[in-house]
């Protein structure tokens, strides 16, 4: 093959940032081919984008893995994305046995087991105590303040951690053996009654996660609170509920309604069929926050003044959609698309474009718009926009 063909090869194979209005010029690199593929609408921006519009993705495959004996964790905060100031979120994985230990933290807790299975424990201010095991599609919320622990089961477990302050850091969090190697050891042989040579093998600094034994069976690990257990609890089964269904995908939404505990943190779990999109809307309440399970996706921020962005989106994405910026989540894949959204908030609430047209007088929607009948009428006539979510106060 002469040069000149093999060229051609290249620049036949490789996409330009060229558009199909001819906009645009081959890019003659240094250039990461792979990342270019993958972001097709950043890459060659559809027209319609324009303005200043600040970054709202970040993948957790660009973030510092925390690795230790026992798992890992990956977060994404206000620090690698600046925009994200209401929530952050952590990404974390324990072998079988692997502990996440005894801590707290200023930040509420909500939590999304992704595989496998774990063991949380807490205490409240009551005396009461909390201990359950948690699965796959289940969700934990332990309120700020609060001290617990997580412990990977028998086939270990990965999970998504969603805090309400987008300057958390999972790494800055109170632990238990942080304190103890922070104490006096007079006052610590003082507080329990028990000689200053008990505290001689202690963990010099925080540990983090660490590798424990499989615990035995729940009922094994029984401990009995004079003061009872907390009485509304800790964990939710979100796959157990029966979703909204429409024809493009279907939603579960879970918030305080549902799921009491969950005082600060409302979300939304979203499955968007091949060639289907979550349709144009907006939030009235708060930021999104959204973390993406499969499949891949793309969503345009509209964020007024002329200026919108067009993001690509894939599993193990980060989202992040200013308080009330239109935007819509469109599936570009093959398979399914599954993400989360989530809110700093007590309820979950959004608004749909297309409900917001159709409940308004046909004439001044006309003349607003200029659009012709076909589009006033399928307005009356669509009983499910693509993917519609009912408000939570219906509910
Ligand atoms: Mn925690
Ligand atoms: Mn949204």
């Amino acid at each position: 093959m002469d040069d000149k063909r093999k060229l051609q090869m290249f620049y036949s194979n490789v996409p330009q940032p060229i558009r199909s209005d001819g906009m645009g010029a081959t890019d003659l690199g240094p250039r990461d081919v792979m990342r270019d593929c993958e972001n097709k609408n950043m890459f060659v921006p559809p027209v319609t984008d324009a303005g200043l519009v600040p970054n709202m993705r970040y993948s957790f495959s660009d973030t510092h893995m925390q690795l230790n004996h026992g798992g890992w964790s990956r977060e994404i905060t206000v620090r690698e994305l600046p925009i994200a100031t209401t929530l952050a979120g952590v990404n974390m994985r324990l072998t079988p046995g692997g502990v996440r230990e005894l801590h707290w933290h200023q930040q509420s807790e909500w939590a999304y087991m992704l595989y496998g299975r774990a063991r949380i424990t807490s205490v409240d201010q009551k005396g009461r105590n909390y201990i359950a095991d948690v699965g796959q599609g289940d969700l934990w919320f332990f309120p700020a303040g609060l001290p617990h622990s997580i412990q990977g089961l028998d086939e270990g477990c990965e999970f998504l951690l969603v805090f309400d302050d987008g300057n958390f850091s999972d790494l800055n969090t109170l632990s238990i053996t942080d304190w103890f190697a922070h104490t006096p050891k007079d006052v610590l042989s003082a507080n329990f009654g028990v000689p200053e040579d008990t505290f001689d093998c202690i963990p010099p600094d925080q540990v983090y996660i660490f590798q424990d034994d499989v615990p035995g069976s729940i009922e094994s690990q029984e401990v009995e609170s004079p003061y009872g257990i907390i009485p509304f609890p800790f964990k939710y089964e979100l796959l157990a509920q029966e979703p909204l269904r429409t024809p493009g995908g279907s939603v579960r939404i879970v918030d305080s309604k549902n799921f009491p505990v969950s005082k600060t943190i409302a979300a939304a779990l979203v499955e968007v069929k091949p060639g289907a999109m979550r349709e144009l809307h907006w939030h009235p309440n708060q930021d999104e926050w959204q973390y993406y399970l499969a499949g891949e996706g793309r969503m345009t921020v509209f964020a007024g003044n002329g200026a919108a962005r067009t993001f690509d989106f894939r599993a193990g994405d980060v989202g992040y959609v200013p308080f009330a910026f239109g935007h819509y989540i469109q599936n570009t894949g093959t398979q399914t698309l599954w993400f989360l959204e989530m809110f700093k908030s007590d309820r979950f609430e959004d608004i749909s474009l297309n409900q917001w047209m159709a409940l308004t007088p046909r004439d001044l929607v006309r003349d607003n718009l200029h659009v012709g009948p076909e589009l006033l009428d399928a307005l009356r006539k669509q009983k499910w926009p693509v993917v519609k979510y009912p408000s939570s106060d219906e509910s």
